[in-house]
């Protein structure tokens, strides 16, 4: 049977179908359930003309309208292309047609319900079932939804891979015409990570947000000992209503401080343990591997953290508390007839800390900024280094500074200990200044000669000429 013969196209459909026959060329697509659909649909809209094989073609319904539906060997008669989209478990069908399929691109979109479901990936099994046919692996991470409201809510990226260059050629031509953006990420084997992909949640951001959360846990327990419980056993005051501004406000720059120590440790880290090994070509402990990866996403929420702090900074003269303890230190000089003066220390104390801690957070917005995909994208790699590792630690140095000047000489009181427990800050500079002394040891001229001759790929155990020394 001629599948291209009008007689079997709807008479309403025929004109429609001739006009855009010269224009694109059919695309064929397994199973009429939701994504079959929403991707015919999109398709359509693009100008294709889209043939659906069904298991009963006579009772489809809901398909969009000027596509057409066949049986499965009927429907690939019509098109180089066929998209399938049926779930793993029901593949079996597929290999009856496998001589009809000689030559053709099989796409496959599916997804599974778990990681590591099955032994190889879904594609890979699919080209064994029709080894004649060229499987493409690609569309999976973009949703039904998606692509039936035309707004792609989430990324449009499309990663595609095959073994055959030409048909995934044909595959990312499809997607680009219909307002995706395909990524090509090489062969068949490259199928299983894309699977995996949509079935992701937030991967890079799992480690940061723990230890985010368990900082903030801590710090928020460790300041209710200090403020609140400390004041209730010693000195009986109800300091209770300190939970809600000024304890936070304590614990987002405390936190927002290390976490921004964490971004730039383990580079000094790496470069001591290539300055151990004498080499590069080492690999990095799977610990300090994983920690390099998630970098970015410690620098955000350390960046959220600090916005934070700017937010509930800014409301504390608002706050009754505040605004009482400074009218009843008014009434109390009114009472005893004295006037405080303007000591010289307190203020240089109090410009110091709010310059260093608005100049750290302006330094800090740019980083946020440049992390941007479309404005890092813009920057050669010299640039982006440059911002993100020198600016970067100037953030550390300038917010740390902020944090040195608000304990100032404190650290050296008695009294500041309650209980015998350090103030928050004193902990939240431990990081950042180990990552500065180790900064500056690596920027000392003898130390980042050697480091970069270790990283253009000289070698200790090898001599000037590139031979192993014995
Ligand atoms: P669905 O709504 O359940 O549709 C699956 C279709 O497969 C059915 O409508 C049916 O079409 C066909 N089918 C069912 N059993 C079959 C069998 N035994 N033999 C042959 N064909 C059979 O599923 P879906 O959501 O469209 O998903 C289809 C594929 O796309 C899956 O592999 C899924 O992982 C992938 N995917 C889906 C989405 C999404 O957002 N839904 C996103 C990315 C990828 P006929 O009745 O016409 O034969």
């Amino acid at each position: 049977m001629d599948i291209n013969s009008t007689s079997l196209i709807p008479l309403h459909q025929t004109s429609t179908r001739k006009r855009l026959d010269n224009k694109r060329e059919t695309i064929c697509i397994f199973g009429t359930g939701d994504f079959g659909r929403s991707l015919g649909m999109r398709l359509l809209k693009s100008g294709y003309p889209v043939v659906y094989g069904s298991r009963d073609p006579k009772n489809t319904t809901l398909l969009p309208s000027g596509a057409q539906v066949f049986s499965h060997a009927e429907a690939l008669n019509t098109s180089k292309i066929i998209f399938l989209a049926v779930h793993r478990e029901n593949y079996e069908f597929i290999s009856a047609l496998s001589d009809q399929l000689d030559g053709k691109v099989l796409v496959d979109v599916s997804n599974n319900l778990k990681m590591n479901e099955y032994p190889e990936s879904n594609a890979q099994y699919l080209s064994q079932l029709v080894p004649k046919a060229d499987v493409v692996k690609g569309f999976n991470t973009v949703s039904a939804w998606a692509l039936q409201s035309g707004s792609l809510d989430a990324s449009s990226q499309v990663f595609v891979c095959g073994n055959d260059n030409r048909s995934k050629q044909l595959v990312m031509d499809v997607a680009r015409s219909i307002g995706l953006t395909p990524l090509d990420q090489g062969s068949l084997l490259a199928a299983e990570e894309l699977e995996d992909y949509p079935l992701q949640l937030f991967p890079m951001w799992r480690l940061p947000l723990y230890i985010t959360a368990g900082l903030t846990v801590f710090f928020f327990l460790y300041y209710v000992v200090l403020k609140v419980i400390y004041s209730y056993v010693v000195k009986n005051t109800d300091q209770t209503y300190l939970i809600m501004i000024s304890i936070p406000n304590h614990v987002f720059p405390i936190v927002s401080l290390i976490l921004l120590g964490l971004v730039y440790l383990p580079g000094v880290i790496a470069a001591f343990l290539q300055l151990y090994r004498g080499t590069k070509y080492k690999r990095f402990p799977d610990w300090l591997d994983r920690w390099m990866l998630c970098r970015k996403q410690l620098g955000l929420v350390s960046f959220a953290y600090g916005f934070l702090h700017v937010f509930y900074s800014l409301v504390k003269p608002l706050r009754y508390a505040s605004y009482w303890s400074q009218v009843n230190y008014v009434a109390y000089q009114v009472q005893k007839n004295t006037t405080s003066e303007l000591k010289m220390e307190w203020a240089w104390r109090g410009d110091l800390f709010y310059a260093f801690g608005i100049l750290g957070f302006f330094v800090f917005c740019l980083l946020g900024v440049t992390s941007l995909p479309s404005v890092s994208n813009t920057m050669n790699w010299q640039e982006f280094r440059f911002v993100q590792s020198k600016l970067g630690h100037v953030t550390l140095l300038l917010c740390t500074a902020h944090a040195a000047v608000l304990g100032w000489n404190k650290f050296l009181r008695s009294t500041r200990y309650k209980w015998g427990l350090p103030p928050g800050y004193m902990l939240s500079m431990v990081i950042p200044c180990i990552v500065l002394i180790l900064k500056l040891i690596l920027i000392t001229p003898c130390v980042d000669r050697m480091v970069t001759r270790i990283r253009q790929g000289w070698e200790r155990r090898r001599n000037d000429s590139g031979n192993l020394k014995v």
